[in-house]
């Protein structure tokens, strides 16, 4: 079958993303929309498309790919930073490259982790409530502080590095783990520590790095029972980065004091759909939703007019170079 290199077929299409890629498709690209998610199911839709442009919660596997590189798709082009939803050996196997948009806008992400920590500390969404029953009462609406509270920040690439400028506006000690340490952050004031001491030492732990065998489930019974009483964990990174039996567990006993999550493990199944009138069969999110001090989002941290521009024009140019030269002009663009 022979594909046409100026046909994209986008998965997982919400509205906004249709603005956005009609906007900036300056190339004169035929954008084929599909609402559908990307998996071994829905590949045949594919009509003679080189490029798919997929999105955080599409299945790319192995069993995809080799279907991909059936119907002449040369490039899997992510509109989104993070990259654990892609088989990468099976592409490159089979060939096709992958491409993806490493920091559309760092801030999006780590503002609204510092959101999260901010409603979940002084309660603004049961204020809101509250007064529009003319309930004036602030009984329940007692916060802390965060000036003078410790931060520690789990990956410090660009969103990690984003936040800690915040924590530190806000006149937090910060703490930070990466496998790599960054000089420019300790200059800032970060102090780079060990994993354990994140752990043991923080008021407050956000977590900003990748998915990946070394950090799958980083929150786990182990580091939860090293944690101070009450403390506070934010996710806005990939939600099987939290073992979720554990994190309830920890939520039942009142360990943990507060959870933000934009992001769940098994957030394909609900994550960008309106279910208000379905019966959810995830109990496990029906737990996590019912506990007071748990304050979910649905991976919309990323959603900002600044990132959705940064998505949509970055992800034309990967295209481009890829078609032209092979390669991407942003070296952290190109996966395979
Ligand atoms: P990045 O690649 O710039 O930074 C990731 C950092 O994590 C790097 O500094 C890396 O060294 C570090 N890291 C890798 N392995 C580690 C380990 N084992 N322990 C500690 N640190 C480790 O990525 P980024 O742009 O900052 O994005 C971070 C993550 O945020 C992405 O992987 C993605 O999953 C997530 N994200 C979420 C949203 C959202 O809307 N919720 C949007 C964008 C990105």
């Amino acid at each position: 079958m022979s594909s046409e290199t100026n046909k994209i077929a986008i998965f997982s299409t919400q509205p906004y993303d249709k603005i956005f890629f009609n906007k900036y498709n300056d190339s004169g690209y035929q954008l084929d929309f599909y609402e559908t998610q990307l998996n071994p199911q829905t590949v045949i839709l594919i009509e003679n498309a080189a490029i798919v442009c997929v999105f955080v919660n599409d299945i790319v596997n192995e069993a995809v790919i080799k279907q991909l590189a059936e119907r002449d798709v040369r490039i899997i082009a992510l509109r989104c930073a993070g990259f654990n939803n892609v088989d990468l050996k099976a592409a490159k196997k089979y060939n096709l490259k992958v491409c993806r948009v490493p920091a559309y806008s760092p801030q999006a992400v780590a503002e609204h982790a510092m959101a999260m920590i901010l409603t979940l500390n002084r309660k603004t969404h049961k204020a809101y409530n509250r007064v529009r029953e003319q309930n004036f009462s602030l009984n329940g609406l007692l916060g802390f502080d965060l000036f003078g509270k410790t931060i520690g920040i789990i990956g410090t690439g660009n969103i990690g590095k984003a936040f800690a400028k915040i924590a530190l506006g806000f006149g937090c000690k910060v703490l930070a783990y990466d496998i790599v340490t960054n000089s420019e952050m300790e200059k800032d004031g970060v102090e780079f520590v060990s994993l354990e001491t994140i752990f043991k030492s923080s008021d407050i732990i956000s977590l900003h790095c990748p998915l990946n065998e070394q950090t799958k489930h980083i929150i786990n019974e182990k580091s939860i029972a090293l944690m101070k009483d009450h403390v506070m964990i934010i996710n806005t990174s990939r939600g099987g980065l939290i073992e979720t039996a554990c994190i309830i567990q920890g939520l039942k006993e009142g360990k943990i004091g507060y959870l933000g999550i934009d992001v769940y493990e098994q957030e394909e199944k609900l994550f960008f759909r309106d279910l208000s009138a379905d019966i959810i069969q995830d109990d496990a999110i029906q737990r996590l939703m019912s506990f007071p001090n748990v304050l979910v989002t649905a991976h919309q941290a990323f959603f900002t007019n600044e990132a959705l521009t940064q998505i949509a024009l970055v992800t034309f140019n990967n295209i481009k170079s890829l078609l032209s030269q092979n390669t991407t002009e942003n070296k952290a663009a190109l996966l395979v």
